[in-house]
């Protein structure tokens, strides 16, 4: 964008830095914040939600600071996903939870509110009234193939680039 100054690696990692520093949730990490800790690890660590969308609301971050999945390293993010299926299974044996739902808001547009990458385990009841409803209006066969087809070569295109 016109006007928009171009940052150094130099300038990005100190920016990054005082976002870290600023950080609640490093901060409650680190125990310089109080947070319900339910699990922890070398590598993530797991709080209740003080705004829990229903009994149980757990948040699963890694201890190292990434502002968004995407910044996540493959074997971090991994990690993350093994530990989700037993807090997961934990919550069902220790609420009677039916079933769990679990998200990730990755940016502002996608919902996000904070700037510590984390996973959203939700303990689920029925009646619980939470709506995760995301469907929308039914596609054609040829827009749905349209659709596939685009994404199928750009993925060709981004594997082709980065030799994977
Ligand atoms: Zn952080």
């Amino acid at each position: 964008m016109a006007g928009e100054e171009q940052l150094s690696q130099e300038e990005i990692q100190k920016r990054i830095e005082m976002m870290k520093e600023n950080c609640i949730f490093c901060k409650i990490i680190k125990g310089e914040i109080p947070g319900k800790v339910v699990f922890e690890d070398d590598i993530c660590m797991a709080i209740l939600d003080i705004n829990p969308a229903t009994n149980g609301h757990l948040l699963l971050m890694p201890k190292e600071h990434y502002m968004m999945m995407p910044m996540v390293p493959d074997e971090i993010l991994g990690h993350l996903s093994v530990i989700s299926k037993y807090l997961s299974d934990l919550l069902k044996e220790a609420f009677s939870a039916q079933d769990v739902t679990m998200y990730m808001a990755n940016g502002g547009a996608a919902g996000q509110q904070v700037q510590h990458f984390m996973m959203h385990i939700i303990p689920r009841y029925s009646g619980d009234g939470l709506n995760f409803d995301v469907q929308g209006e039914s596609l054609s066969d040829s827009e749905l193939e349209k659709l596939a087809n685009s994404l199928k070569e750009k993925l060709q295109q981004m594997s082709q680039q980065s030799g994977k």
